[in-house]
């Protein structure tokens, strides 16, 4: 499959978890189902305001040994209780072909793939041939690593198993002495990824971002501004006594306050039209602009054969200084600053030397 035929798969196959029309999207829960009251009581008070995705991780992978690794598969029922009592959808991350069997086989709606397993091509390649033919949702974080081709090569690999109804979360990366975020978003990153995957829902994950619970509301408000689809963000009954990721959990109220501060800018609104006027004429203008560079470059090049026929050097500096200090003084006039200028003039002369010198020793 070539690159063109992923986007078409991608594009015939438009993640369908039913409630396609939110925006955003929001997944919510803890960061590990640790028992069956915290797994209910939370996703309780979530559904009550409304969240329709519940996350929990049963199976954890911990950077140390000694951590708590989850519930193991009794989270399951819990979430089939879940499921039973408020209609959610539910999430898991899988990492193994035995997670993606148990979590199937107990009625889990949505997989995702941990940082930790993206990073691996052969436990990618091996869960997408586990996975070949389910219809489920399957979303996939970013690698720990900042490595875009690592990230794609988990989507390919995916798609051309057939697992086509995919999704992405953007979880930030990890450098060595991370200062703000407990992982650098580098949205740059999420961004490319966007380019080469542009029908491929993206969810933003501020909990695992931020690291604390003091900046989650600003990386959610950038993701939104960035065009991101949803937002999965970690919360937990009690978040002082989890026994993951403690301190990056909120409550179901503070998430409650938090998607209530958000501002949902409009994707396409009144403004579009003007913006779409003034934009085409930029690009008459930007169409001139070549044009005259073009023909100015001619111009350079016939000058350019007048010097070769009679031998004089290339550059003369008397002549490049007026041109500047003209160009200057007439961009004073139409409010262009010195510095543009210069830059401008600077760059089209070295052009036009790079061109006569061509000329010259042909
Ligand atoms: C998680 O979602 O709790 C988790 C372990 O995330 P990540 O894979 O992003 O570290
Ligand atoms: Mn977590």
């Amino acid at each position: 499959m070539d690159d063109n035929n992923y986007q078409e798969t991608i594009k015939e196959s438009k993640i369908n978890w039913g409630i396609e029309n939110d925006r955003p999207i929001i997944i919510s829960g803890p960061c590990s189902a640790e028992s069956r009251d915290q797994v209910v009581s939370t996703a309780l008070k979530l559904s009550e305001m409304g969240i329709k995705i519940f996350r929990a991780g049963v199976w954890k992978p911990r950077s140390r040994p000694g951590n708590y690794t989850g519930s193991g598969s009794i989270g399951l029922e819990w979430l089939k209780e879940v499921k039973k009592l408020t209609g959610m959808l539910t999430a898991v991350e899988v990492a193994t072909k035995d997670h993606v069997q148990e979590a199937l086989q107990n009625d889990v709606d949505i997989l995702w793939i941990g940082a930790r397993t993206t990073v691996n091509p052969f436990v990618i390649q091996e869960l997408a041939e586990t996975m070949k033919g389910i219809k489920n949702p399957v979303l996939i974080k970013n690698p720990i690593n900042p490595d875009l081709d690592l990230w794609t090569g988990a989507i390919e690999r995916f798609l051309k198993a057939g697992v086509c109804n995919l999704g992405v979360i953007h979880r930030g990366f990890s450098l060595y002495k991370n200062k703000k975020y407990r992982n650098e978003p580098l949205w740059q990153i999420p961004l490319d990824l966007k380019t080469r995957f542009p029908d491929l829902p993206m969810i933003c994950d501020p909990s695992h971002i931020c690291g604390n619970t003091e900046n989650i509301y600003e990386v959610s408000q950038k993701a939104l501004d960035l065009n991101f689809d949803g937002l999965m963000i970690e919360s937990h009954i009690n978040p002082l006594v989890a026994l993951s990721d403690a301190k990056q959990q909120i409550t179901p109220s503070e998430l409650k306050d938090l998607i209530e501060k958000l501002n949902v800018r409009e994707k396409v609104n009144h403004i579009q039209y003007s913006l779409e006027k003034l934009r085409g004429l930029i690009d008459e203008k930007d169409a001139e602009l070549v044009k005259i560079m073009g023909e100015r470059m001619n111009i350079v090049k016939e000058i350019g054969k007048i010097k070769r026929e009679n031998n004089t050097i290339i550059l003369q500096a008397d002549r490049w200084n007026s041109i500047l200090g003209n160009m200057i003084y007439l961009g004073e006039k139409y409010d262009l600053n010195k510095d543009f200028i210069e830059l401008i003039f600077k760059s089209i002369h070295q052009e036009s030397i790079y061109q006569q010198s061509l000329l010259m020793n042909e």
